[in-house]
């Protein structure tokens, strides 16, 4: 027995050092990734639920490291924001969007906005706002093309006056949406002085509302409570084709999710976009 024991707690202390290597590994690859140029974006297309049609994309990061492989943003966003490097990166993926939505602006296809994600760390440094206001100077693109997506707890933490940055965003021009919305624990009163003009119901209300009640009276009472703060709203996550049918008969305006499209490299979303308008 004794044995055993040691070697059990031998394939554990090995099992955790693999873990520690994993981590130190990745940690090591991400402070290269952007001068080794291995990050991209990917764009899902929103779709307008009325007309069917495309209202908008919203950016998401993607890295392909050649040792690595493929690495989800959920495995190494958290990484990035622990060890500051969402700073850099967060600027990338700004000015990368920018530059993006500026070029389908030029070449007429654009539908709405292109909206990208901030995380809470970006907030904390301090100087979010002149680092947009720049990006938009640098690309060109009009700040009523630019939407914010930022998290409810992000919204929520007033230790970092997250309110006078989004209002001054705000005052720029830009739309501001609360992300994932459901899944933290914002008060309804604080929701109604934050200055965000979209929410965006989180995928785990949306995916068995077809078969759930609690989700389906959920996501009903998500959309209605928007509606009523005459707040614009798009469900997330939407896949099937009986999600489309609850949400438009709920009042939800706009969607996201593989029923509509995956998220695309640029070029793709390009050509979604030009042979959308046709
Ligand atoms: P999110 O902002 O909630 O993004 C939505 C996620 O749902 C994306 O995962 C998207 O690919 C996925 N998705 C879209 N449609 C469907 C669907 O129909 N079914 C299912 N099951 N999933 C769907 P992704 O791209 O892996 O991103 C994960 C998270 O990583 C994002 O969640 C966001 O929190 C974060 N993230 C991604 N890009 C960035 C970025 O540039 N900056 C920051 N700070 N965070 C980012
Ligand atoms: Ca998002
Ligand atoms: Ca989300
Ligand atoms: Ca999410």
């Amino acid at each position: 027995a004794k044995a055993r024991g040691k070697n059990a707690f031998q394939f554990y202390a090995s099992d955790m050092n693999v873990r520690a290597m994993a981590r130190l590994e990745l940690e090591f690859a991400l402070h290269r990734v952007l001068e080794r140029e291995e990050l991209a974006l990917y764009y899902q297309p929103k779709i307008d639920l009325a007309s069917g049609r495309c209202c908008g994309a919203e950016a998401l990061l993607r890295w392909f490291s050649p040792d690595l492989g493929s690495v989800s943003p959920a495995a190494f966003i958290p990484l990035a924001e622990e060890t500051g490097l969402i700073i850099p990166i967060g600027e990338w993926v700004l000015r990368t969007a920018c530059t993006q939505a500026s070029h389908w602006l030029a070449q007429g296809v654009l539908e709405g906005r292109v909206a990208v994600n901030l995380s809470g760390r970006q907030f904390a440094s301090g100087n979010i706002v002149a680092m947009v206001r720049r990006i938009l100077d640098e690309t060109g693109l009009p700040a009523g093309f630019l939407e914010l997506e930022i998290t409810e707890s992000t919204a929520m933490d007033v230790d970092s006056d997250v309110l006078g940055q989004l209002s001054s965003l705000r005052a720029l021009g830009i739309a501001l949406s609360i992300d994932d919305f459901g899944t933290g624990y914002s008060s309804l009163a604080y929701l109604k002085k934050l200055p965000v003009s979209v929410l965006k119901v989180d995928q785990s209300f949306i995916k068995d509302l077809h078969h759930d009640r609690d989700d389906a009276a959920i996501a009903a009472a998500i959309i209605s409570m928007a509606r009523s703060l005459e707040l614009d709203i798009v469900a997330e996550g939407v896949e099937l084709e009986a999600h489309r049918q609850f949400l438009l008969q709920h009042g939800c305006t706009m969607a996201q999710g593989y029923l509509f499209s995956r998220p695309l490299p640029a070029q793709e979303m390009g050509r979604w976009l030009a042979g959308d308008k046709a």
